[in-house]
This record gives C-alpha cells, structure tokens and sequence, in this order.
C-alpha cells in the first residue's frame, strides 16, 4: 500500500459570506442566469417534444434526429446556439453557472427517464435560490476572504483556515462551489477533493468477526463470543420495504409493457411510485451501512468478515429479502476504504471456511444447519448459541487459527490475507477446483 496515492474523499465547506450590496447584485445575477438557462432549455426540448408529437399525430414522419437530445451535451450545444438570442446578457455571468444549469437539468431528464422522478418542471424564483459554479471560479485569498469570478474578493463570516491550510499544502483542490441566497442572507458551499493521510495501522488488539444475518442484519461477536454488535433492520427500512410491496401490487394490477402494447397512463404513475419508493428504501440502507462501517472502523483495530461469495453461496435465499449481494459488497467496500482511513484493518476470512457450520466453543462442524435453524446446537459439546453470533465468533477468532498452509498473515493496511488453502495433502474442495483464487482485501 505504501507509495500508493492517499485517497481522496469529497468533503463539504458550508460558509457564509457578507457580500456588498454591489456583490449581491453579482450574485442574483448568476443564481437568475443559471435558473434562466435551466428553464430555457426545458422550454426548448418540451416545444420539440410537442411539436414532434403533433407531427406525428398528421401523419408526418418524424426521424430520430428531429428530436433535441437531453444529455448535457446535447444541452450545453443548445445553449451555445440560442444563447445570443435568448439571453444577450449571459457574458455578464461566468460560464460554468450555465455549464452546472445543463447538468441539473440533464440529470432532472435522466432521473425522470428512470422514473425516480417527475418530468422536470421550471425552476422558479421563488423556491430555487442558487446557482453551482465550476471548482476554478473559486478561490480562497486568505483565511477569511473568497474570491468568486466575476464577483470579487468577498469576506466570509467564519474562517476558512482548515480549507485554506488544505489548498495552500496542495492536499486539497476545489471541484465546485455553490451560490445559494435567502433572505438577504449568502453562503458558498465548496465541495472540495481532499486527501486524507492515512494514520499507521493500529495494533489488533480489539477484534470482532461480523456476520450478516439472518436473525439480525448484522451480528458482531468478539473472539470469546460476547456479542458486541446487535443492528436489526430498523424499523423505518421495514415499513418502506412493506409500502414497496403494496406499491409493486397496484403496479402488477395494471396494463405494464407488453410486446406491441403500451403500458397504460396508470401503470406509468404506479410504476414512477414503485421506482421513488426503491430509491428510499436504498438511501436508508446506505445510510444504515454507512453508519454502521463508520462506527467498526473507529472502533475496533481488526474486523473479520466473511467472504462475499460464502454469503452468495450459502445463505442467498434467505438473505434476499433484507439485504441484497450488492448490499453486502458495499457493506464491504465501505470497511475497506474506511479502515484504511482510521487505522484498522479488515481481513475476509477463507471463502471455504465455514464459519456457520463450526461450533465456536470445540470446533466441531456440522455436516448441515438449515437456514430455519436460528440457534446452533454442538452435538460435541452441547453448545447453544445464536446461529449469527456463532457464527460471528468464529470470524473473529478466524485470524488467529492455525492454517496447514502455514502462518496466516495480516499485512498492515487492508489485511490482505494470504491464500491458505494451497495445501496440496489436504482434499479440494469441490469449488475449490474451480479457477477462483482467494481474493486479496486490498485488491
Ligand atoms: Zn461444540
């Protein structure tokens, strides 16, 4: 990892600023050009769409090329080509206010496409109250004065000296600034790429193994088999996911895309409910992970989980319903980067091992446990453990086994874990014959 470039993360500096009235007019004319823009060009595009649709009703023929394209490209061509005509004051602006007007709206196009929302509608003055401007348009001049294009040097209220010690070492670099007014009052919000450097990887002394469950959504155990991590679907997540099901019912009920039929009016308003309600449902998730990597990796020194394609394998069905794959994998990506960033390190156990099967007190392991066995009893030695703790517990005392292959180690950052199963004496296992290698965390 070492010589490798620090990773960046995108992070936001809110402040506010105390323009002159000079500077406020400045400002209102580039939060006004850039809602102008936007709702210029979305005026342009529905004309076309309207009137192809016109034609089309005639009998006329209307080609692909006739209809104006919603990509910010495709935009931003538009604006350059009616700019003078509609807006003969847009040099007064700097250019990048427009450039962010194309890329809200073709992002407002796209959403609306994947039917996560609304046909974009104008913005108004009334409710839309700032503008975006490209990262190069902003600069700080010292720790409590911003320079804006084509606005000047304005003084903010608090200081920005962390940012500027950031811009000044060259460990950040501005990639956007927002321009947002209300009631006379003014903020710049900076969305900045700052590189974090990464603290030394801390000694292994607190260790939890994670399992994603089945009785919980994730269990976390220590080595001894305290359980040291209980987060159950939260409550919110599962009355979304119950609104989802009835909202795929009233869509299922109605005229869908069929071969040579077009889905009814109704089905359209259903289905744009069904696609709103998916993308809730995974923004409560992502802030469930988020939230949940976050606190591991501030937390514990080692982090033991179980190997992405173990979870698909074994327990996919059961697991369908409250956590996707996909989850599981950002699950994991999250720890990988944010370990890094706080000095932990994650190890994913062999794909092979099976941490469900094994009994955590004697080692013994179960020829089978049914997905419907929520507890896990050791015939050998009379344990009975929740299945997830259980099997939490074995992860956490994965990295300490002894291996056939030899030493298992735990290389600093990322902890990436050697392959242990290269043992030729030892049977393959089945899947094992396959040209799957153990993936490296750090990869
Ligand atoms: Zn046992």
């Amino acid at each position: 990892m070492s010589g490798g470039p620090s990773p960046t993360i995108h992070q936001a500096y809110r402040y506010a600023i105390d323009p002159t009235p000079e500077q406020v007019a400045q400002l209102r004319s580039h939060v006004g050009g850039a809602r102008f823009a936007y709702n210029a060009l979305l005026s342009l595009v529905k004309e076309n769409w309207d009137e192809n649709r016109a034609r089309k009703e005639v009998g006329e023929e209307v080609r692909k090329e006739n209809y104006l394209g919603t990509a910010q490209l495709d935009l931003q061509k538009l604006w350059y080509e009616k700019r003078d005509e509609l807006a003969p004051w847009w040099g007064a602006n700097a250019s990048s206010a427009y450039n962010y007007a194309h890329v809200h709206l073709a992002r407002a196009f796209a959403n609306w496409k994947k039917g996560t929302a609304r046909f974009p509608t104008p913005r108004s003055r009334r409710t839309h109250h700032s503008c975006t401007l490209a990262g190069s348009a902003v600069r700080l001049v010292d720790s409590h004065h911003v320079r804006i294009s084509r606005v000047g040097e304005v003084k903010t209220y608090e200081s920005t000296r962390k940012l500027y010690r950031h811009l000044d070492r060259g460990t950040g670099r501005i990639l956007s600034a927002t321009l947002s007014g209300r009631g006379g009052r003014w903020w710049v919000s900076l969305t900045v790429e700052v590189e974090r450097p990464l603290p030394p990887t801390r000694p292994p002394e607190r260790v939890i193994g994670v399992d994603v469950g089945i009785t919980a959504l994730y269990t976390g155990a220590s080595p001894s088999g305290e359980q040291v991590l209980a987060v159950a679907n939260p409550h919110h997540l599962v009355v979304t996911e119950d609104r989802l099901a009835r909202a795929q019912r009233v869509a299922s009920r109605r005229q869908g895309p069929r071969r040579g039929v077009a889905p009814s009016k109704r089905w359209r308003r259903a289905n744009t409910r069904v696609q709103r309600i998916h993308a809730h449902v995974a923004d409560q998730r992502r802030n469930l992970i988020h939230e949940t990597t976050t606190m591991l990796a501030k937390n514990y020194d080692l982090i033991v989980v179980e190997d992405l394609n173990v979870t698909g394998m074994l327990k996919n069905h059961a697991l369908a319903r409250h956590i996707g794959d996909a989850a599981w994998g950002e699950f994991v990506r999250q720890l990988d980067y944010k370990t890094k960033w706080y000095g932990s390190a994650l190890v994913k156990a062999d794909r092979f091992y099976p941490s469900s099967k094994t009994c955590s007190r004697c080692g013994a392991v179960k020829a089978k446990l049914g997905l419907n066995e929520r507890e896990y009893h050791c015939e050998a030695c009379g344990l009975v453990m929740d299945r997830d703790l259980n099997a939490a517990t074995n992860l956490a005392g994965w990295p300490s086994k002894p291996t056939p292959a030899g030493t298992r180690s735990v290389a600093g950052r990322g902890g990436e874990v050697r392959p242990s199963r290269q043992n030729t004496d030892e049977p393959a296992h089945p899947a094992e014959a396959s040209t799957e290698a153990p993936t490296p965390v750090g990869a």
